[in-house]
């Protein structure tokens, strides 16, 4: 399904642009793209997108979006319970808040009251907040954390400015994580082995259920092939790994189209990690969606995060690196305990 492709179809009929960046070039830009949306004024995003009593499963069915500026911090250090890779200086930018995709148990579903799409179009003022850091210490840097930036390329361009910003800044590793198929982004940026390239793999029964608009295995395996080929580091994500039952043939099988589709020893490093969530957002998330099978399963609360039963957890992580173990170095493979998927 390529839902997320393209310069007709995305769903912004309303357009709430805050005051104070309406001559900012993105918002012009975006807004001559938009022409046909309704555009209204607002004096700040959170009056739209912090409202009480949202609808966040409808308003995602029909995504609003909202332009503003982002006058505070925009740069946090990385929760210690989520994957660093090695790096000493692991933080996330949040340049975009929500995402075009539709991941049944997608943590922001819980984090945030709104289904709507923030897009803060002053990046300059985070590079700024960024280059102040880097003057104390080199920064590994999450830049797709809240949304899927390539998904949202064609409309915000923040994919290559960030590529663009780590290749110029020698202390910066970013990684860009994803769930589309688009290419076009690797033509358009040179190579640099500090910005990482990022696919969450899942079964394609597991993205049909649960991972709706997003890009099949085949077609994010293609992408993650053609970063490769292009010369820029590939990680791959199984992560989250997501109970079904008969999860280990569906795992299997997986791990076997990857190994046909994409070249496993060039891959830069892998991480593998069974679903798991803050109780809070869980706590949303049952409440909003009722019928979901992955938000309603038992989950362990293993202090604050909602897991797997860790001999359910560790099964199925342990059964996925015993397969990636015959097929790349085990110093590549990065196993994740209790922190949030994307
Ligand atoms: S899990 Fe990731 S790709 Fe899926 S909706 Fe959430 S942010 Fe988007």
């Amino acid at each position: 399904m390529r839902s997320e492709n393209s310069s007709f179809n995305f769903p912004f009929s309303h357009i709430y642009v805050e005051d104070a960046i309406r001559d900012h070039e993105l918002t012009r830009r975006i807004l001559a793209r938009f022409s046909k949306s309704v555009v209204i004024p607002i004096n700040h995003y959170k009056d739209v997108f912090n409202r009480s009593r949202q609808n966040f499963g409808i308003q995602k069915s029909s995504q609003a979006l909202i332009l503003a500026k982002n006058t505070g911090a925009s740069i946090f250090p990385g929760a210690p319970v989520c994957q660093d890779f090695g790096y000493d200086h692991f933080y996330y930018a949040s340049s975009i808040r929500n995402c075009i995709f539709d991941c049944e148990y997608c943590f922001l579903k819980g984090m945030y009251g709104s289904g709507n799409i923030v897009v803060f179009v002053n990046l300059e003022n985070t590079f700024s907040e960024l280059e102040a850091l880097l003057k104390k210490h080199p920064v590994y840097l999450c830049v797709s954390y809240d949304t899927d930036l390539i998904a949202l390329e064609s409309l915000t361009g923040f994919a290559t400015r960030w590529a663009e910003f780590a290749r110029s800044h020698k202390d910066l590793t970013i990684e860009i994580r994803t769930k589309s198929f688009r290419k076009d982004i690797y033509e358009k940026i040179e190579p640099c082995d500090r910005v990482i390239f990022a696919y969450t793999l899942s079964p394609d029964e597991i993205i049909e259920k649960h991972e709706k608009k997003t890009a099949t295995l085949k077609e994010r395996l293609e992408a993650a092939s053609c970063a490769m080929n292009k010369g820029f580091p590939v990680r791959l994500c199984f992560d989250p790994i997501i109970y079904c039952k008969n999860w280990k043939a569906a795992y299997f099988s997986m791990l076997k189209t990857a190994n046909e589709n994409i070249d496993i020893h060039r891959l830069k490093d892998v991480s593998v990690g069974s679903f798991r969530i803050p109780a809070d957002y869980i706590k949303k998330l049952r409440k909003d969606f009722p019928d979901s099978p992955v938000c309603q399963f038992p989950y362990e609360n293993r202090n604050g995060v909602f897991c797997y039963p860790e001999k359910l957890a560790d099964e199925m992580e342990e059964y996925l690196i015993s397969l990636l173990e015959r097929l790349m170095d085990k110093e590549k493979i990065f196993r994740i305990e209790n922190s949030e998927n994307s």
